[in-house]
């Protein structure tokens, strides 16, 4: 897989302040790659440096492998905050001006951006008519102009109600399949682990791990079981892990193995064995919540 942007060892002072403490990670291409992190982990200040809007200290990148030109930034759309569009104009208006004055695309590129947002059929509504997640698809539409390889996004998500944030989310997802690469800052695990193939987390400016999402997810195999008697249970799974643990409110006993070495035909055999019917057995993977926990201490 090709690789679209290589983040090395990249500093960021805001004077005293130090937002980004030496983050590097690559983003393959054809992802959509989340950063993710609490708020004032560095998400936003990295952003910036990748868009030339903010300058690092220290450290460097590479957009498509290739030293800094102006022909690589006509790749990259970006949505860092809600753009100010006119609320009296529409929407094809607003798409318009805007495309006018960055140059980017041209009117087959308005409507073909329009169509992919799904705004095609409310183009000529006013501004001011729009739902925040349709201003918010107007605003992706507008990054989208010039047809870009990558977009980046800052928090798409952020102030819409659930079926605003669904459309974007699903939007993101098609916009993947089109060809398009996205990088996105998040502070929502959910939403990484729902739309993101790939993921850096960061904490107070220090990348703490990255790479595939369903890499990073499971790093662990978790069995769930039951049976009437869950110490014995406990006492007979010995044989597969030492990581073994009762809990008493749901009744269950929890097996950490390592990743894809879980064997429920075997667990089940062994139990039926040693004379315990199971009335519980299930695989579980390790979510992105609890190892962004782990990994934060949080
Ligand atoms: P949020 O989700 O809250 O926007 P973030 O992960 O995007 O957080 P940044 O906004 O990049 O984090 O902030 C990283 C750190 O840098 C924080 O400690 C923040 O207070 C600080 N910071 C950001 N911008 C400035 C600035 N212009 N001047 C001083 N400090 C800043």
């Amino acid at each position: 897989m090709n690789t679209v942007l290589s983040i090395n060892n990249v500093v960021k002072y805001y004077g005293p302040i130090q937002a980004l403490k030496g983050v590097s990670f690559d983003v393959p291409e054809g992802c959509v790659f989340g950063i993710l992190g609490p708020n004032g982990s560095g998400k936003t200040t990295m952003l910036g440096i990748l868009l030339d809007v903010l300058k690092p200290n220290a450290g460097n990148f590479a957009w498509f492998n290739q030293k800094d030109g102006a022909e690589q930034r006509k790749q990259i759309g970006s949505l860092l905050e809600t753009p100010n569009f006119y609320h009296y104009l529409s929407g094809y208006n607003n798409l318009k001006i805007t495309q006018s004055i960055s140059g980017r695309g041209n009117e087959d590129g308005i409507h073909e951006a329009l169509e992919k947002v799904k705004l095609t059929n409310r183009k000529n509504s006013k501004f001011s008519t729009y739902s925040l997640g349709m201003k918010q698809r107007l605003g992706i539409a507008a990054a989208l102009l010039g047809n870009p390889k990558v977009l980046v996004l800052d928090e798409p998500t952020n102030g819409l109600d659930p079926v605003g944030i669904a459309e974007i989310r699903e939007l993101m997802v098609e916009l993947k399949n089109q060809g398009h690469t996205i990088i996105m800052a998040s502070h929502l695990l959910d939403e990484v682990e729902k739309v993101c193939t790939h993921v850096a987390i960061l904490k107070t400016g220090t990348l703490l791990t990255s790479g595939a999402v369903a890499e990073v997810l499971m790093d662990e195999d978790i069995v769930e079981l039951s049976a009437s008697d869950l110490n014995i249970l406990a006492a007979i799974l010995t044989q597969f892990g030492k990581d073994i643990s009762i809990d008493k409110k749901q009744n269950t006993v929890t097996l950490l193995l390592p990743k894809g070495s879980a064997k429920l035909e075997d667990i089940n055999a062994h139990c039926f064995n040693k004379g315990i019917t199971l009335n519980h057995l299930i695989l579980k993977k390790k979510r992105l919540e609890a190892k962004f926990f782990e990994l934060t201490n949080n």
